[in-house]
């Protein structure tokens, strides 16, 4: 596995606790970067219930978001209701990637035949003919290294270095998106409301994210695309005065925003490759899709590849027998769910956001759209579709029929027979 983001350290995980050996190769050193995504799902919940999971990540510190809400001037519309779900995780859980992905690599470390490398960056494939058989990578000290393997997964990222080498093409979505995003952080206060959930407030030809973070506001300026520049010329206290107008509660606290590098600008791109793998070698994840941040749902579509692609590929790689239409019935299963949500997103993206960034004057939801938010079956699609996508995607040897953690207990019985698999 070719990075350790969500896709990475879940596929690794999986594939471990069914006996693959896994190597997974992580550029940085270690997992802490600010400014990611840092939502977990309920279909994720779910997927780590049935692994065992969930009341370990749960015992970690978070918050809960049971709503999206829209708030433009007075009037505030819940876009995402997830209180109403059928589930036992019936909210998006904030945490902090790095501890989410902390998390399942610390879980992964607990089978023999799994291993970590940080600090290893990857810059070349290894072929034979047109078949991947490994990668080459710069480990920490600077030496030259070489990872041979069964399969070799890309799941480093919207960048991915795997893709160009490969030479995969993809599909832009619905063109370019009409956004980019700054994101920024705003301190929290005693007095602010718990679990305040995530609010789009609406501006006059702007619009802003909230995201309560528990002790932090996360807050994402959403500008036209390509308009970082401009927004920078007219300044931090343009951005300041305009932050504080469409959440008044923390005009107090927007002079907390002194530098641009206390921030981050994402440049939105939304695509596809039309295929996801060569002999050999298969992507996943935001290497396979770039995903917008409409909805938040990047690293749900990352583990739900993860999950399917550990389903379809965990016994193949066991007996040694990865085939081409292994990986291809990977990205059948996967492909048209990214598509489904990539629509959906732009729409959200030219008849909300841009429709938002394109008026002078408050922008008000319209009519449609609030009708649509209250019709009984309708108003729940938006939810479903930010929790599960478009099907959610379960483990699928963890059917546990003892009810305790199968996985756990595989691998406390490997290291009592010190036995390890092989490819
Ligand atoms: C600012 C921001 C906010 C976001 N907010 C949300 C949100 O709220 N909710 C949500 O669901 N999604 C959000 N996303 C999107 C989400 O983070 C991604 O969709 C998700 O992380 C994709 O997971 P991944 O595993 O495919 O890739 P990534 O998380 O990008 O992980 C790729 C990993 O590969 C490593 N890597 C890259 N190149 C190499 C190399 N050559 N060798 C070795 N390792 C390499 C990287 O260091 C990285 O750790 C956000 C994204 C950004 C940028």
């Amino acid at each position: 596995m070719v990075g350790g983001g969500p896709a990475g350290v879940m596929l690794a995980l999986l594939l471990a606790r069914r006996g693959v050996r896994v190597t997974l190769l992580e550029a940085h050193k270690d997992f802490d970067r600010e400014f990611r995504g840092n939502t977990v799902n309920p279909s994720v919940l779910e997927a780590l219930a049935r692994l065992g999971l969930a009341g370990k990540l749960l015992a970690l510190s978070h918050t809960k978001v049971t709503s999206f809400v829209l708030q433009a001037g007075r009037r505030r519309e819940t876009f995402a209701d997830f209180s109403r779900m059928n589930t036992p995780y019936p909210y998006v859980l904030m945490l902090p990637q790095a501890r989410f992905l902390e998390f399942v690599v610390a879980e992964a470390e607990r089978y023999p035949n799994f291993r970590l490398a940080t600090g290893a960056r990857v810059r070349e494939l290894v072929w034979k003919g047109d078949r991947v058989l490994g990668v080459r990578y710069r480990s920490e000290d600077g030496t030259h290294c070489e990872v041979r393997a069964g399969l070799t997964v890309g799941t480093d990222g919207r960048f991915s270095r795997l893709r160009k080498l490969a030479g995969l093409e993809a599909d832009k979505v619905g063109g370019s998106p009409p956004m980019d995003v700054f994101w920024f952080n705003l301190p929290r206060e005693e007095s602010d409301p718990e679990e305040a959930g995530a609010v789009f407030r609406f501006g006059r030809g702007s619009l802003l994210v909230l995201m309560d973070h528990s002790e932090y506001w996360q807050a994402g300026y959403i500008i036209p695309k390509g308009h970082y520049a401009r927004l920078k010329e007219e300044g931090l206290p343009a951005l300041r005065r305009s932050v504080a107008e469409m959440a008044p509660e923390l005009a107090g606290r927007v002079s907390a925003l002194q530098d641009w590098g206390q921030g981050s600008l994402l440049s939105v791109e939304s695509d596809c490759l039309r295929r996801w793998y060569v002999p050999g070698l298969l992507l996943l994840g935001d290497a396979a899709h770039v995903i917008s941040p409409v909805g938040g749902v990047g690293i749900n579509l990352a583990i739900q590849d993860a999950l399917v692609a550990a389903n379809v590929l965990a016994r193949p790689l066991l007996e040694g027998e990865v085939r081409v239409r292994h990986l291809r019935s990977v990205q059948l299963r996967r492909r048209w769910a990214v598509r489904v949500i990539q629509a959906a997103q732009n729409l959200a993206q030219r008849h909300v956001v841009a429709d938002a960034l394109d008026k002078d004057e408050p922008f008000e939801l319209s009519r449609f759209l609030r009708l649509l938010l209250r019709v009984p079956v309708l108003r729940d699609v938006p939810a479903r579709l930010i929790a599960y996508g478009v099907w959610p995607a379960r483990p699928k040897d963890e059917k546990r029929k003892s009810g305790g953690d199968a996985g756990a207990a595989r691998a406390a019985r490997w290291k009592r027979l010190g036995k390890e698999r092989v490819l």
